[in-house]
């Protein structure tokens, strides 16, 4: 197995040339292979080679399904009631969700580190407040549109685009549904509005970015950097061309179809996907 050292990471990263950017990033530590020092050395080295640092630190153990809601919504009402009896109220020192990795959880608990405060589309970062504060419960991914207006990159580090979130604003500009989803807080139940779909599908992205990618090898992962407005405008083009790019192909993924559900129905109705201005 590869072994790599603070310094390795620093050295890799650092030729990205990404110090005078503030970065969304995404990461596998394990992708790696051994790293001395583990996730704390990861996230040491990242903050040495970027401006500002963003990770998602989303936390699903808050969500609840209820028995009734809007239709066409992607989910299955009614049906999580055992997980709605285990879901846990939302709090600003909650864990990141497993599923995000270690090291968002390592920047999270980082003595510099903020955290924003959506029930469950947190984001944390360092030198990051403007962006952090750009989120509201109406526009979950408002940190990821103020990167791109400080013209910020998207960072994926042993991961692929499934887990790009910055896709998923793209989504929004390019008119795709997004999906209402509800949240446990400390005394009352949040309905939490443009929840995304999902990401399965979006890897069928990488040759279309390939030309605004910056590559390096650090350990035995892969290291991926583009421009958030770069990445913006070309998954927006992309859906526009066709609009049912980047879904998943399960035939059962309910987002998705519910995805496929509304681009039939605007075929019927005759009426385009607009773009927002
Ligand atoms: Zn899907």
């Amino acid at each position: 197995m590869t072994t790599i050292t603070f310094t390795d990471l620093r050295t890799a990263l650092f030729k990205l040339g990404l110090s005078h950017t503030p970065v969304i990033a995404h990461a596998s530590l394990k992708s790696f292979g051994e790293v001395v020092g583990g996730a704390d050395a990861v996230l040491r080295a990242l903050l040495d080679s970027v401006w500002a640092l963003v990770m998602p630190t989303f936390t699903y153990a808050t969500m609840v399904t209820p028995q009734v809601g809007p239709p066409n919504n992607g989910i299955r009402y009614g049906s999580e009631q055992d997980l709605n009896r285990m879901a846990e109220p939302f709090s600003r020192d909650m864990p990141a969700d497993k599923q995000m990795g270690i090291i968002p959880e390592t920047l999270r608990l980082h003595p510099r580190a903020r955290r924003s405060i959506h029930p469950i589309q947190s984001f944390a970062g360092i030198y990051a407040e403007k962006f952090l504060a750009a989120q509201t419960m109406l526009e979950p991914l408002g940190p990821i549109r103020a990167l791109a207006e400080a013209e910020g990159w998207a960072l994926l580090l042993g991961v692929d685009h499934t887990v790009n979130t910055s896709i998923h604003y793209a989504e929004v500009l390019a008119g795709r549904r997004t999906f209402t989803r509800w949240a446990v807080i400390a005394d009352r139940i949040v309905e939490c509005p443009g929840f995304p779909g999902d990401s399965a599908g979006f890897d069928a992205i990488t040759p279309y970015v390939a030309g605004i990618t910056r590559r390096v090898k650090a350990g035995s992962a892969y290291v991926q950097a583009m421009p958030l407005r770069g990445l913006i405008q070309i998954v927006t083009e992309r859906i526009k061309a066709d609009p049912l790019a980047l879904l998943c192909n399960r035939p059962d993924c309910m987002r998705c179809n519910a995805v496929r559900d509304s681009v039939a129905a605007d075929v019927a109705n005759g009426s385009q996907v607009q773009v927002p201005q």
